[in-house]
């Protein structure tokens, strides 16, 4: 009751009662859950019910709620003040850590998010290359800004056209919009037009509508194509950096990106985005370069110690003991789905410490949207509703991919065991 109570008055006060509109359950049955409080993999909802999570605030806190360290860390940090809009060493230290780490990021700017990276990394590509068009994929997710709101049209071949109101279709010119896992057209439109194409941006695991995991050679070809014809390759790896390793999908693929665009985990769930390449092409950013880029709060000094405590967790150990856990985790789903009629359609797929429920009759993993069975959302409904009532919380919306912490240990694991075993 409480939740809808609070719902009510936000629908008065934001537009959808929401400010982000996946929060807003639509399609789900029910008004949005208000969250009080989290520790570890748990979050407690405004009436004291309880659930595992696995949203974890849609991928940052691989660590879990409440991390001790990082807390600690960001109250230290806070009694000194929070925001200084001069140089300050907590960035610098952040800096740092990462580039030791990661060979082929040689320099790195913060900005607060993902969507701010993604627009400063377009930027970015086209003064550098004095090209204006951009390729990027269907079914990748890059954020909100403009140039990135744009599908493939349903009329022409190649013509693309805005997803959203509000974008200029002028902006549609300079977005090509291609189907993942489809070498041949990618091919074909560097043929066409490659001396007009800046940059080829994609998320190099696409987790944000459904997990998309894409062939490695795909993802190889993609890198020769685009270097021999002299565009930038910009691995958007929001979700995938310190997720799937401290080098993110870069690393585990051993391709070498131009451009990476960093967020989520790596402002330990403190509003952080980075854009990290070559010192070569990070020169072209002022003030050293023509392209502009700037924040107010950018470097924020608590989101960069929450970030540096955070990373500074992360080891190869880690994230073997997460990936174990997030494998015997899929194994309890799959298991109860097999043993209820109403789930039978239902697969799990899961890479690293990310998994995605969905319905197919195939064995066969889906590497593209057009792939996606049109009945996810029906299917998707009973099962969020019947795991809400469980005390389980998956991301409200059948597109999003579910995370794993490495607060999800084995007393959580027998937790969830329980919970879908006496359910029924
Ligand atoms: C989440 C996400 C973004 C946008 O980040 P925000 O912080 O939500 O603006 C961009 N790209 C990818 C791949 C993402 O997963």
């Amino acid at each position: 009751m409480k939740s809808e109570e609070l719902f009510k008055r936000s629908l008065d006060l934001v537009p959808g009662g929401v400010h982000s509109p996946v929060r807003s359950f639509k399609g789900l049955g029910r008004t949005p859950i208000f969250m009080e409080k989290g520790a570890g993999a748990y979050i407690t909802d405004v009436e004291d019910k309880s659930y595992i999570d696995f949203c974890m605030s849609f991928g940052p806190l691989i660590l879990g709620h409440c991390h001790k360290k990082v807390a600690e860390d960001v109250k230290k940090a806070i009694g000194k003040g929070w925001s200084f809009g001069t140089c300050e060493r907590y960035s610098l230290e952040l800096a740092e850590h990462i580039i030791e780490r990661i060979p082929y990021v040689e320099q790195i700017r913060f900005v607060n998010s993902g969507t701010e990276a993604v627009m400063t990394a377009l930027r970015l590509a086209r003064g550098v290359t004095g090209k204006s068009k951009i390729i990027k994929f269907n079914g990748c997710y890059h954020g909100h800004t403009d140039s990135m709101l744009i599908k493939a049209g349903s009329g022409l071949a190649q013509m693309s056209e805005a997803s959203s109101k509000g974008v200029p279709e002028s902006l549609a010119n300079d977005t090509i919009v291609l189907e993942l896992n489809d070498e041949q057209a990618l091919i074909e439109v560097i043929e066409k037009h490659g001396n007009q194409i800046a940059a080829v941006i994609v998320e190099p695991l696409p987790a944000n509508n459904g997990l998309l995991v894409q062939t490695d050679s795909f993802l190889v070809s993609l890198r020769k194509l685009t270097k021999n014809n002299d565009i930038l390759l910009i691995f958007d790896e929001v979700i995938s950096g310190f997720r799937v390793g401290m080098g993110g999908m870069a690393e585990k693929l051993s391709i070498r990106p131009d451009i990476i665009t960093y967020g989520k985990i790596i402002g330990g769930g403190f509003p952080v985005g980075a854009i990290a390449a070559s010192k070569e092409i990070m020169s072209h950013l002022a003030p050293l370069g023509g392209v502009y880029q700037a924040g107010t709060l950018s470097a924020n000094p608590l989101a960069m110690v929450a970030g540096l405590s955070t990373l500074k967790e992360l080891n190869d150990d880690l994230y073997f003991k997460i990936e174990q856990e997030t494998s015997v985790i899929v194994e309890i789903f799959r298991k109860y789905f097999a043993q209820n009629e109403s789930y039978s359609k239902l697969k799990v797929i899961n890479y690293a410490s990310l998994f995605w429920i969905y319905p197919s009759d195939s064995e066969e993993p889906i590497r593209s949207i057009d792939l996606i069975p049109n009945d996810l959302g029906k299917h998707f409904e009973g099962l969020f509703m019947d795991f809400l009532d469980k005390g389980i919380y998956l991301s409200p919306n059948a597109y999003e991919v579910g995370f794993v912490s490495s607060a999800h240990d084995s007393n959580i694991i027998n937790d969830l065991r329980e919970k879908l075993e006496n359910g029924k």
